[in-house]
C-alpha cells in the first residue's frame, strides 16, 4: 500500500486542483482519495501488514500521468536523421529506406529510449504504430509503462503475413503485463494501405481489437484521394468498414464538415499532433471545431523524426497556442488541455480505468515540482502547468501502483546502457 500525501491534486476539469487530500494505492489501483491524515502513520491495521509507504508530494502537483495518443516509439533511432522536408519526400526518400535497415533488436532499444524520455516527461501511457511491435511490447513490459501497440500494415506482398503477425501479437500480448499492454490493428493510412483497409477492419472486428490509423494528414493526401476515389480519406476509411470497430485516427488536419460529422457519428477518437503537423508543413487541425462537434481529441507527439521529442507538456502547450493563434484566445483553455492529455488520451487508447484520480482507477500518477522560478507565483496551477511547466519538472512517476521514477531517478530501466546502445545502432542504420 502506498499513500501519496500533500501537494495539489487534480480532480478533473470540474473540480480543478484541491489541497489537503491523500491518495491511497493498493496493488495497481487507487482505492481512496480522502482528506489528509498527516499526524497518524497509516498502517494496514486489519491485516497487520507492514506500514504504508508514504510518498510526500508537498510542493508538487499530483496528476494522472500524461497519455501520448500517437507516436512511433522506436523512431528515436532516426532523431535528427532527416529534417526540414515535406511528409512525402521525407517518408519515401529518407525514413522508409532507413527503416528497412532496422532489426528487431534495434526496435527494442529504440523503444526503450522513447520510454525513458516519456517517463522523464510524465507520460505513463502511449499509443504506438510501428513494426516488430513484439520488441516494443517487451520494452513496455520490462519498463513498467502502459501502451496500446499497433503493428503497422501497408499494401504489398507481405500484407497477409503481416495480418498473421497481428494475430500472433494479440494472442501473446493483448491484456498482458497486468493489463498494461493492449494491441491495436494499424493500417498505416488509406493511401498506403488502400487494398488492405477492409481486411484490417475485419481482423480487428474478429479479434475484438481497435484500429489505429493516420487520416487526412496533408492536403496532397486529400486531393489525391478525391481524384482517385471521389472520396476524402475519412470517407474511404468509413466505406471500408474501419469505423465499425473503435478507431483512433491520427492527424485529421484537412477535414470537411462532412468528415467531422462522420468522426462524431462513429465516435472516432482523434490524436492531434501539432508539432509534427507544423514541422512537416502539413497544416493546422481544426481541434476546437472537432471538440465542439463532440469529437474526442487527444494529444500525441508523433515520432521523434518529425517532432523531435516526446515531451507531452510542450506538445499540449503548442496545441493550445495553435488553436488560439487565429484570434481565438478562449480556445483550448488549460483545464481542457489537461483533460485532453490525460483522460481523453486514456479513452483513445482503450483503457477505460485510466486517466483520473478516483477510487477504482489505475494508479498512474505523476508528481510535478512547482518550486522553480517559472512556477512562481502559482495563481492557477493548471495555467502554470500548461503555459510554463517543463517536462523536467516531473519528478516522480507511478504506473499501475509501481514507482518508475522517484525524485528524478529511474527505477526500472538502465538509462546509460540504453543511450549507449541507441548511439551505436543509429550509426549503423544511418549508413546506407
Ligand atoms: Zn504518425
Amino acid at each position: 500500500m502506498k499513500v501519496i500525501r500533500g501537494g495539489r491534486v487534480w480532480l478533473g476539469a470540474a473540480e480543478g486542483f484541491r489541497e489537503g487530500l491523500e491518495i491511497v494505492v493498493e496493488g495497481s489501483r487507487i482505492t481512496d482519495v480522502r482528506p489528509s491524515q498527516p499526524d497518524q502513520p497509516t498502517p494496514s491495521q486489519e491485516t497487520g501488514a507492514r506500514e504504508a509507504e508514504v510518498i510526500d508530494a508537498t510542493g508538487h502537483l499530483v496528476l494522472p500521468g500524461f497519455v501520448n495518443a500517437h507516436t512511433h516509439a522506436a523512431m528515436t533511432l532516426l532523431r535528427s536523421y532527416a529534417d526540414d522536408m515535406a511528409l512525402h519526400p521525407w517518408l519515401t526518400e529518407a525514413i522508409w529506406p532507413a527503416e528497412a535497415r532496422m532489426t528487431p533488436e534495434d526496435i527494442y532499444w529504440g523503444s526503450l529510449l522513447a520510454i525513458i524520455e516519456m517517463i522523464r516527461g510524465g507520460t505513463t501511457a502511449f499509443a504506438d504504430m510501428y513494426f516488430f511491435e513484439d520488441q516494443t511490447a517487451r520494452a513496455v513490459a520490462e519498463s513498467g509503462i502502459r501502451a496500446a501497440l499497433a503493428p503497422g500494415l501497408v499494401d504489398g506482398e507481405a500484407f497477409e503475413a503481416r495480418l498473421q503477425t497481428v494475430r500472433e501479437l494479440a494472442a501473446t500480448w493483448h491484456g498482458e503485463a497486468g493489463g498494461r499492454i493492449r494491441i491495436m490493428v494499424g493500417p498505416h493510412a488509406p493511401y498506403t494501405a488502400s487494398q488492405g483497409l477492409s481486411r484490417a477492419a475485419e481482423l480487428a472486428g474478429e479479434l475484438g481489437l481497435a484500429i489505429h490509423i493516420h487520416l487526412s494528414e496533408t492536403r496532397k493526401e486529400v486531393e489525391e484521394s478525391l481524384a482517385q476515389h471521389g472520396l476524402t480519406p475519412i470517407q474511404v476509411a468509413e466505406r471500408a468498414g474501419v469505423f465499425q470497430v473503435p478507431t483512433l485516427a491520427a492527424h485529421c488536419v484537412h477535414v470537411t464538415d462532412g468528415d467531422v460529422e462522420l468522426l462524431r457519428e462513429h465516435r472516432v477518437k482523434v490524436a492531434h499532433n501539432p508539432t509534427s503537423n507544423m514541422k512537416l508543413g502539413s497544416g493546422r487541425a481544426p481541434v476546437q471545431k472537432m471538440l465542439q462537434a463532440g469529437v474526442l481529441v487527444a494529444i500525441g507527439t508523433d515520432g521523434t523524426a518529425s517532432n523531435n521529442d516526446l515531451d507531452m507538456l510542450e506538445e499540449t502547450r503548442l496545441a493550445a497556442f495553435l488553436a488560439k493563434m487565429e484570434e481565438a484566445p478562449q480556445a483550448l483553455p488549460a483545464a481542457t488541455c489537461l483533460e485532453m492529455m490525460t483522460v481523453y488520451g486514456a479513452e483513445a487508447l482503450g483503457f477505460a480505468d485510466v486517466g483520473r484520480i478516483a477510487p477504482g482507477y489505475q494508479a498512474d500518477l505523476i508528481l510535478v515540482d512547482t518550486s522553480g522560478p517559472h512556477w512562481t507565483p502559482l495563481f492557477d496551477p493548471a495555467a502554470n502547468l500548461i503555459y510554463s511547466g517543463k517536462g523536467a519538472d516531473v519528478k516522480t512517476v507511478v504506473v499501475a501502483g509501481e514507482l518508475l521514477m522517484e525524485r528524478g531517478e529511474l527505477k526500472t530501466v538502465d538509462e546509460e546502457r540504453v543511450l549507449h546502445e541507441v548511439r551505436q545502432r543509429a550509426q549503423r542504420i544511418a549508413r546506407a
